[in-house]
């Protein structure tokens, strides 16, 4: 505990206010209050929840464990919580979440339904001013972003998209009362983990379903269930130790992270862990050999094997075809889980269009259009994605000393010090920020590290009865340029994925989460702390 009024600190209306209520805006609410600070949350959404209060979507689903996507900061929170699904869906993880946010108390300092449009800080007096949609204008010493890797959504701009006379959807703004597409003609547009996802739901009630699909993916089974109470308990009883391991892992999940690698097993050894793998569902295929990321002839070996299986369980070869990626190494886009994604199209009411051969040219009254076709629908569903990692951050006028802005600065790429605060922008933390593990991992865990983090170093601060904190631009420039080593060692960088921000058009190309893992990335986030922050500018004054 420390005192809320240390005589470093300038008059403001709070401590600190962060930038949303999800995952991350929520524990380090609770995390500023346990250390004396006061804090106010602003929250676009009408409550709490963030990713899990918009993405309604049909088949919404984690591709973590229930158990391990879930908060371990609290141990009777952990033992208490009853997850019924091997794979969370979303209402159950909303349903997780409100009740964090009622056992915490948390709502009392959150503002809903407000939008923050910019954030400017003072160099005169040292403090941030935030300004919500409505023209209010707050000051607080800290400003926490907390605004999501996956939240600014994204919907392509189709020429007649606004003539369109049925109705459109998108994945991550979906609406809160269910959509029944029973009978009617639905387009889904885009098959990222998203598209995969709601996809076998829509054609369970639709009259028919046109996929658009621009690029296939590499999706691997989920095998859900449900968990028994002794699976549960078993857990349970050993939370600490696996939570330590997760941490401590590179993902920050229980993957089974093999030594091995694919090209010095044999073929038998190498089908038999695939099988292993493939039968056990879930993101735990990529960790089958320790190289599957680095060597284009060992992910080729796992990529061939998921294209066998497409082939196996698709029954159209022409389909399966379509189906099948060729312009990316596995697990290089983001690996998706699905639960009957290509058997979907074996259903008569299905159907699959190329849009890379065949691309989208305008949205009409009617329907969809094609180069070559037409395909009248009642419906469409955008599956299209997220400016991902820094579109929640620039999308916000954010701006640092002598009024720069974030989004000038990071016009070529945005510049962090381990993807939590930016050179020039004194007190701005950024949880999950670029340059850090974030959506490369269970993000609930490297949301706990940062808000952790954070949370030392105002406990530092006001134990040094410093004003300010701030990166130090030579130890950004560095850390800038170890993200792109580490993740030029990969290859993630050949893939045209979100996380190269390849998605958006215009935006640069580079590698937006930090590849190096989350263990050794906890390590360097410590010793930094503990040299006094390394690399951080520390001032008592403005
Ligand atoms: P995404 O992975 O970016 O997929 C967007 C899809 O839309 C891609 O297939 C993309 O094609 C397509 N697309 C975009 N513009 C298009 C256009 N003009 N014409 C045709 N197709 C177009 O987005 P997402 O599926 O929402 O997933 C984003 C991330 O959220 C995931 O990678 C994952 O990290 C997270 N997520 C997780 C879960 C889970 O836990 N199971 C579920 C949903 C989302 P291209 O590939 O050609 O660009």
């Amino acid at each position: 505990m420390m005192s809320p009024h240390s005589p470093a600190k300038p008059q403001t209306d709070y401590d600190a206010i962060v930038v949303g209520a999800g995952f991350a805006g929520l524990y380090m609410l609770h995390k500023l209050r346990e250390i004396g600070l006061s804090a106010r949350v602003f929250e676009t959404g009408s409550d709490v929840g963030g990713t899990w209060f918009w993405n309604r979507y049909p088949g919404a689903r984690c591709d973590v464990y229930s158990m391990e996507y879930s908060y371990s900061f609290d141990e009777q929170l952990q033992q208490e919580w009853v997850w019924t699904e091997r794979y969370p869906a979303q209402p159950e993880i909303l349903k997780y979440i409100e009740h964090v946010a009622d056992r915490f108390d948390l709502r009392r300092d959150i503002q809903f339904d407000t939008r923050v449009t910019a954030a400017h800080f003072d160099e005169e007096t040292g403090i941030w001013l935030v300004k919500t949609e409505d023209g209010t204008t707050v000051t607080a010493c800290y400003c926490i972003m907390a605004s999501g890797a996956l939240s600014a959504s994204r919907k392509p701009d189709f020429e007649g998209l606004d003539d369109f006379g049925g109705t459109w959807y998108h994945t991550g703004q979906w609406p809160h009362d269910p959509v029944d597409f029973t009978g009617q003609r639905v387009a889904v547009i885009g098959t990222g983990s998203s598209g995969i996802q709601v996809t076998p739901m829509v054609a369970q009630q639709a009259a028919n379903l046109t996929v658009f699909q621009r690029t296939p993916n590499f999706s691997i089974p989920a095998w859900n269930y449900p968990l028994s109470n002794a699976e549960q308990e078993n857990w349970k009883r050993q939370a600490a130790h696996h939570r330590a391991t997760a941490k401590a892992s590179k993902s920050g999940a229980l993957y089974q992270y093999s030594q091995r690698s694919a090209l010095e097993v044999s073929d038998e050894e190498r089908q038999g862990e695939f099988d292993a793998r493939w039968s056990h569902g879930g993101a735990n295929f990529t960790h089958a050999f320790n190289d599957l990321f680095k060597n284009k002839a060992a992910n080729d070996l796992a990529a061939d094997y998921v294209r066998r299986k497409i082939s196996e369980i698709v029954q159209n070869k022409d389909i399966a075809a379509k189906l099948t990626p060729t312009d990316h190494a596995i697990g290089t886009k983001r690996i998706c889980v699905d639960t009957d994604y290509y058997a979907t199209f074996n259903r008569a009411n299905v159907a699959l269009v190329d849009a890379r051969a065949t691309p989208i040219q305008r949205i009409t009254k009617e329907g969809i259009e094609t180069t070559d076709d037409f395909y009248p629908v009642d419906s469409i569903v955008f599956a299209t994605g997220y400016d991902a990692v820094t579109g929640a951050l620039t999308r916000i006028d954010i701006r640092g000393r002598a009024g720069k802005s974030l989004k000038d600065k990071w016009s070529d790429g945005p510049k962090t010090y381990l993807g939590i605060m930016v050179a020039g922008f004194p007190n701005l933390f950024t949880l999950t920020g670029p340059g850090s593990p974030s959506i490369l991992t269970n993000v609930v865990m490297s949301i706990e590290q940062h808000v952790e983090w954070v949370g030392n170093c105002l406990i530092h601060m006001a134990r040094e009865e410093l004003q300010l904190i701030e990166a130090d631009q030579q130890a950004e420039d560095e850390w800038v340029e170890h993200v792109r080593e580490v993740a030029n060692g990969t290859l993630h960088v050949h893939a045209d994925s979100w996380y190269m921000g390849a998605n958006i058009p215009g935006k640069p190309r580079v590698m937006l989460p930090y590849v190096g893992g989350l263990g050794v990335y906890t390590r360097i986030c410590d010793e930094v702390a503990a040299e006094g922050y390394r690399g951080f500018i520390q001032s008592k004054t403005a």
